[in-house]
């Protein structure tokens, strides 16, 4: 069974911080990269155990998030940009599992939520649903025919990842209080605890089903900025709806994403 994981930084127990811990340069930005790094080799571990051969770690966050040479001894680790724009789902993967990840833009005690960029997106709605980073995630997978199986993250991050895979196996490992606080469960208890359920995704990957939208597709994207809004309009396949917001439609969820991704 070959398991494909994408990390975030984000969701990762003990960074509740963009300013400290999660943006390049940041003085805490390598310890942070180092406990998302532990988090996934839990998570391989788990999936290891119950029977996966191979597995491929997809570093997701933006500027890099992980520490290459940590990276657990029997997986393969994608490091660096540009990444293929499917994030490498358009490989046939048996399962996604989701690391590290965050609440989109606006959700109450998401800690770190945010949509694509901390400082520059409002709002994103798919056919008029509010998604963020989850739920594109989980639908790109499932458009390739992949299930995701497995999210961990704080409880906000978990719930919404429930939206789209109700029984998804779930590993919470912290609580927001605010968007820059949250209580965290230990380092070494977050890893057992992702650990764990790995290994039951694993082990019940047959009870999942890809979550694919159906039908025709429209993106709108509310900027912060209209000067940000501005250059997304300019774009061939863009459509201006108000000073800041943009829409892309299509025939389905993957024509809408590729003129979204570029
Ligand atoms: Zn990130």
């Amino acid at each position: 069974m070959k398991v494909a994981i994408v990390t975030d930084l984000e969701g990762t127990a003990g960074v509740v911080d963009f300013e400290t811990q999660t943006y390049p340069g940041a003085r805490y930005f390598e310890q942070a990269k180092f406990l998302a790094t532990e988090e996934v080799n839990a998570a391989c571990e788990g999936a290891f155990k119950s029977g996966a051969d191979k597995i491929l770690v997809i570093d997701g966050h933006g500027p890099g998030g992980l520490v290459p040479e940590k990276i657990h001894r029997k997986a393969f680790i994608f490091h660096g940009r540009p990444v293929s724009r499917y994030w490498l789902m358009e490989q046939s993967w048996d399962a996604l599992f989701l690391l590290g990840h965050h609440a989109m833009n606006g959700t109450e005690k998401g800690n770190l939520n945010h949509t694509y960029s901390s400082r520059s997106v409002v709002n994103m709605w798919l056919n008029g649903e509010k998604i963020g980073e989850i739920g594109i995630n989980i639908y790109l997978a499932g458009w390739f025919g992949i299930p995701t199986i497995l999210v961990t993250g704080d409880e906000a991050a978990c719930q919404e990842a429930c939206q789209y895979v109700p029984r998804i196996q779930q590993a919470i490992v912290k609580w927001g209080f605010t968007r820059t606080s949250a209580i965290s469960l230990s380092h070494q208890a977050a890893c057992e605890v992702i650990e764990k359920a790995a290994a039951t995704a694993v082990k019940r990957v047959s009870e999942y089903k890809p979550a694919k939208p159906e039908g025709k597709c429209e993106l709108l994207i509310e900027f912060l900025s209209s000067a940000d809004a501005f250059i997304w309009q300019q774009r061939r396949d863009a459509e201006k709806i108000s000073a800041t917001t943009v829409r892309f439609t299509g025939k389905h969820f993957l024509e809408v994403y590729e003129k979204w991704r570029g």
